[in-house]
């Protein structure tokens, strides 16, 4: 019985290969609209089959091109559905792929159209072991989320709004004896920072300006001394546009004065600094950003000038500590139970689908389900065909726990 089910798993494994090998023949970068619909076809036609309702819809993406979002949905979804998100597009036009030993070289390999044939395998296995998936389950697979993400966010922030659950199908790392699953994402609030001091005459009055220059250099030195190792907050500033008023406000004409004399005999009297702060938990923006504004108090104090301290946009972080991290433990536990040893990242860099959920603070999220590989956005993008196999295995055994 046992060997009768392993020859089943290895016949699921293999059709799923074949099936990420003919999604990667597939050419369906950011930019080929034809090649993403061509992509969304291909998998409606397997998840179709495998009972689920297909839908392409057409989405304006930032360029006002029209591109394809597949949503796939179980007998039951609706409200309070169970999400799985994927893109289907990748950085590179495909060449064609090659099959070397256990590894698959191929666009998009990695990233992430073996995230996509991963839940289709794991539907099999679920299929073959008697089991079912969960009935409401939804799969959105967005086309842009290697460019300008429009549609991604737009798309998943409406997706998310009812999801009880959110399983994002992009790839875990290789780790020495492991891999990883994705709990964290930072989230970010961008600053500016306005300074004005006052003008004077380097030669004749060097003592009567107040400089903006040095005032806003000391506060940028110390907002990002405000950065903590580890899980704490990091301050970026991005850049710094010091001068005279003339300078750096007109900076479009101004910046032919570069490297030359001009204005250098002016103590100046403008600076802007922009930059983002980014944070793990949803409560540490408010305080770094409070921090942020007392230290421009304070720096406007001892500089003697005004520094006034604004924010811009806001994308909210996944917490590890926050709603998901049941959902991240079990399946650690039911890869372990298979002999899969899997990590845990907390603080993965950048922003990506977690942060786009309509209320992180209150979706469960899982991030980095599919397998590992490298070379990323390269010529050489890589997938460890192994470690697709396991992860089928760890998605058919996390969906039958939902
Ligand atoms: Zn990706």
């Amino acid at each position: 019985m046992a060997a009768g089910h392993e020859a089943i798993s290895r016949g699921i494994f293999e059709k799923t290969r074949d099936l990420l090998v003919e999604l990667c023949t597939l050419s369906s970068s950011s930019g080929e609209p034809e090649g993403l619909r061509a992509v969304a076809a291909r998998l409606s036609a397997e998840l179709g089959r495998r009972g689920l309702a297909c839908e392409t819809v057409e989405e304006r993406s930032g360029d006002g091109d029209l591109l394809p979002v597949l949503v796939a949905c179980g007998p039951a979804a609706g409200d309070r559905s169970l999400l799985l998100v994927g893109h289907l597009d990748t950085v590179l036009p495909a060449i064609p792929p090659r099959v070397e030993g256990d590894r698959l070289v191929g666009t998009g390999a990695l990233d992430m159209k073996a995230g996509l044939a991963m839940f289709i395998g794991a539907l099999d296995l679920l299929a073959a072991r008697g089991e079912r998936a969960p009935a409401d389950l939804t799969l959105v697979a967005v086309p842009d989320e290697e460019v300008s993400g429009v549609i991604s966010e737009r798309v998943i922030r409406r997706w998310s709004e009812h999801a009880r659950a959110v399983l994002v199908l992009e790839p875990g790392e290789a780790r020495p004896g492991g891999e990883t699953l994705v709990a964290g994402r930072r989230g970010l609030t961008e600053w500016q920072l306005q300074v004005n001091g006052r003008a004077a005459h380097s030669g004749l009055a060097y003592w009567a300006g107040r400089s903006a220059v040095a005032a806003a250099a000391d506060w940028c030195l110390r907002a990002q001394r405000l950065s903590v190792q580890g899980p704490g907050r990091t301050v970026n500033v991005g850049r710094l546009v010091a001068g005279t008023t003339d300078f750096v406000d007109n900076l479009g004409d101004s910046h032919a004065f570069l490297g030359t004399s001009r204005q250098r005999n002016v103590i100046a009297d403008r600076a802007v600094a922009e930059g983002e702060v980014r944070y793990l938990s949803a409560a540490e923006g408010p305080l770094a950003i409070a921090e942020l504004a007392a230290l421009a108090e304070q720096i406007a104090a001892e500089h003697e000038v005004e520094a006034v301290l604004t924010t811009g946009i806001t994308v909210p972080p996944v917490d590890p500590r926050g709603p998901g991290e049941a959902l991240v433990r079990r399946a650690v536990e039911l890869g372990a139970a298979r002999g899969f040893r899997l990590e845990v990242e907390d603080d993965r860099g950048g922003i990506s689908f977690p942060n786009y959920l309509v209320d992180t603070s209150s979706v469960p999220v899982v991030d980095g389900l599919g397998p590992v590989g490298d070379g990323m956005h390269t010529r050489d993008e890589w997938l460890d065909l192994r470690s697709l196999d396991r992860r089928i295995v760890l998605l058919a055994d996390l969906l039958a726990t939902l």
